[in-house]
């Protein structure tokens, strides 16, 4: 990826480390009152201070994500939640299963 975008490598990990800094600021500033506080198999579990609920964010077979708290396919907690490495060990649960 380095060598399409005609830079060295290290260029591109200060590139990637940048962005990846600039996104986590910009959640916390963006959503500093909803925080993960868990994960199960199969859901993300997201603490809205503001709204003082737990959402639980879960895919469905459809593939769509689901919040529990808005009973919506997206909204602010699901935004957030995406930013979760939980997801990574509930792709691996989901593709266990299938
Ligand atoms: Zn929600």
């Amino acid at each position: 990826m380095a060598k399409e975008q005609n830079i060295t490598i290290k260029e591109y990990i200060n590139k990637f480390l940048e962005g990846h800094v600039i996104s986590v600021e910009f959640m916390r500033k963006r959503f500093s009152q909803i925080l993960q506080v868990g994960a199960t198999d199969t859901a993300v579990l997201m603490q809205d201070k503001g709204k003082n609920v737990i959402a639980s964010v879960t895919i469905q077979k459809s593939g769509d994500l689901y919040c529990s708290a808005c009973k919506k396919d997206f909204c602010e907690h699901i935004f957030a939640s995406l930013f979760s490495p939980s997801w990574i060990t509930i792709l691996q649960n989901m593709a266990k299963e299938e």
